[in-house]
């Protein structure tokens, strides 16, 4: 579904942020990226987002290479791929409710659609009796839940969370990883970044470490060591 072919990214010529970085995510799995801060995770997902360029190798997306894709074909690419990030990035004058039903207004989607659609995610995330909620009202935990609702909308073939639990207490996060693994097991395809350790120390599932931009570990059932 994924494959990094030998991509390396250097931003400033003294050393490479992703360096010479191969892997392959079938369609299904769960797999988190791990790595201290500034291993080059958040640049990993970014160069799969198409936010960034490699500066040698490719990043394909089933048969398609991400970085050839035309821009008119984007906005179909990104549908695709939802997003999970640290802070949320919620409209504070929208409810839960219009912050995950905007993304099918812009798209011009019928009321009643948007609705169904709305509960329906709403639902997934354990959210359908906060609709109503302002991000002010909410929990960190509850916030991010309805990022993940939002980031669900479009029905994507695979969610990336960007350290979806960096703000939050070890309740919320265990609460957040369970979700995402639940979403998971509902057929999505995951990829958690973080560098936190206890988030996926007991998920039992395949962990990838970065290192100065160098991938050093590829686990089956990682437990992440650094
Ligand atoms: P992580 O997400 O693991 O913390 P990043 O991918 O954000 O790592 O960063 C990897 C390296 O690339 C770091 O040395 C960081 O300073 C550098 N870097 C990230 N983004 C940029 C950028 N836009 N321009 C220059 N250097 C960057
Ligand atoms: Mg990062």
């Amino acid at each position: 579904m994924i494959l990094f072919k030998e991509v390396t990214k250097i931003y400033a010529p003294e050393r490479p942020a992703v360096d010479n970085v191969s892997f392959g995510v079938e369609p299904g799995e769960f797999t988190s990226l791990v790595g201290k801060s500034g291993s080059g995770k958040t640049t990993l997902l970014k160069l799969f987002l198409r936010e960034e360029f490699p500066t040698a190798g490719q990043v394909m997306f089933g048969e398609q290479n991400v970085h050839e894709i035309p821009d008119v074909r984007l906005p179909e690419f990104r549908r695709k791929v939802g997003m999970v990030f640290q802070d949320y990035k919620l409209l504070q004058y929208k409810t839960a409710y219009e912050n995950v039903a905007y993304v099918m207004e812009v798209m011009g989607a019928k009321e009643e659609d948007i609705e169904r659609d709305v509960m329906e995610v709403l639902d997934i995330v354990g959210l359908e009796d906060q609709a109503e909620q302002y991000p002010y009202q909410l929990s960190g935990g509850e916030k991010q839940r309805v990022a993940i609702a939002r980031s669900l909308i479009h029905r994507p073939d695979i969610i990336i969370a960007d350290e979806p639990t960096g703000n939050l207490d070890p309740y919320h996060t265990k609460d957040i990883v369970a979700l995402l693994v639940k979403i998971n097991e509902l057929g999505t395809t995951v990829i958690l970044a973080t560098h936190n350790k206890d988030v996926i120390n007991k998920l039992g599932k395949r962990v990838l470490t970065l290192e100065d931009g160098k991938l050093i570990r590829d686990e089956k059932r990682g437990r992440f060591m650094l």
